[in-house]
């Protein structure tokens, strides 16, 4: 009885993670052992020889083994706990009520039963495919149109993705269309009908004498296509632009799949970017930075004229209102961009410049540099 059992890996002399190798051995040795042959009338052999069978013929199949080692016996044998209520999960059901997870488990028993069956011929939609795109600063701010390079399933054009040479297309006999067998299991004392995949036509309900030589019969052939992106002003790295349909093709009539391009953004000499704001450093003489001047300020429209005012300091942030990055969903409205002035001290100086600034510090007092005037006062504070 199904009770008494012996655990298969038991039965065999095997560890639980034995490799095939190792169970076809285990299974040749006790099979010679136990063989009939070699022990004529004697019962036990006789059902030790049935219960290796039995064991190797679970253990050997990858499909059952997996079952076997989630699910127990139960996995392996529909009618496995039958008897009253002592089933591996007898008491878990709790009657027909919960017949709904019956039918679950009994699915999966049956590797998908019906369900997997019916949904091969069903329409579905293709997969998505990727690509990558890298686009200037410029490009990626004010939109663009290229050309991507994308690997997708296509139809066969040699077959017009029937798959069949010479379009000689016919039903299959064993399942007359379908795609799938009926078969009867029984199960805890009742007779089920399950749909299983059809093992002429592999559940394609359709039999291809000759196979198109391109797609060896698939109907589909893997390719690489050039398609053209539009790319909206504004995008970011990292984002995905979506070109819908531009994916694997549709199965069974389903629709394609969609192409996903990532947005890569190759660097800017002189602009950097966050979100939809500008970032630019701007390069100012001492005295520009002493007396205020006009300064020619690079945006992404053109230069820009900004009048700096007198003294300003290095690291001074000024902001152009709406020079910044369009707003992906909206580009009437843009970000600023925010420019930054940094004082290039001298080099290279003659001696007569060099004097002229000597005079130009002597004459200088602390109203001039009230910042090191004050720096000077904590450190003598500190320390004397
Ligand atoms: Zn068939
Ligand atoms: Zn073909």
């Amino acid at each position: 009885m199904a009770e008494n059992k012996r655990d298969y890996y038991e039965v065999l002399g095997v560890e639980k993670g034995a490799s095939a190798e190792e169970i076809k051995k285990a299974y040749r040795k006790s099979a010679m052992k136990y063989h009939p042959d070699r022990n004529p009338g004697d019962k036990e052999a006789e059902e030790k020889f049935k219960e290796v069978g039995e064991a190797y013929e679970v253990l050997s199949d990858d499909d059952k083994r997996a079952r076997y080692d989630q699910f127990g016996f139960a996995g392996v044998d529909p009618n496995y706990g039958a008897g009253a209520g002592g089933g591996a999960y007898g008491s878990g059901f709790g009657g027909f009520g919960d017949f709904g997870d019956l039918g679950d488990i009994f699915g999966s028993f049956f590797g998908g039963g019906a369900s997997r069956a019916q949904s091969q011929n069903a329409p579905r939609r293709g997969e998505n495919v990727g690509a990558r795109l890298e686009l200037t600063f410029e490009e990626a701010a004010f939109g663009c149109e290229k050309e991507v390079a994308a690997q997708r399933i296509e139809n066969c054009s040699a077959c017009n993705g029937s798959g069949s040479a010479d379009g000689v297309i016919e039903t299959c006999s064993q399942c007359r269309g379908t795609g799938q067998v009926q078969t009867v299991q029984n199960f805890m004392g009742m007779s089920m009908r399950s749909s299983t995949v059809c093992p002429s036509c592999s559940g394609r309900g359709k039999i291809i004498k000759t196979p198109c030589n391109t797609c060896k019969g698939k109907g589909k052939v893997r390719r690489t296509q050039k398609i053209r992106v539009k790319v909206p002003a504004g995008v970011d790295a990292g984002q995905s632009v979506r070109v819908r349909n531009e994916g694997c093709v549709g199965i069974n009539g389903g629709p394609n799949g969609d192409l996903l391009v990532e947005i890569y953004i190759k660097r800017h000499p002189i602009f950097e970017r966050d979100n939809m704001t500008v970032y630019c450093e701007v390069p100012i003489t001492f005295t520009q930075a002493a007396l205020g001047a006009e300064i020619q300020v690079p945006t992404l429209d053109g230069k820009v004229t900004y009048t700096i005012p007198e003294g300003t300091q290095t690291g001074t942030t000024f902001t152009l209102r709406e020079k910044g990055i369009p707003a992906i969903n909206n580009p009437r409205r843009r970000g600023d961009e925010k420019f930054t002035v940094v004082v290039e001290t001298p080099t290279k100086l003659s001696k007569e410049q060099k004097e002229l600034l000597r005079q130009l510090d002597e004459g200088l007092d602390s109203k001039s540099s009230p910042k090191r005037k004050k720096f000077i006062d904590v450190v003598k504070d500190f320390f004397d």
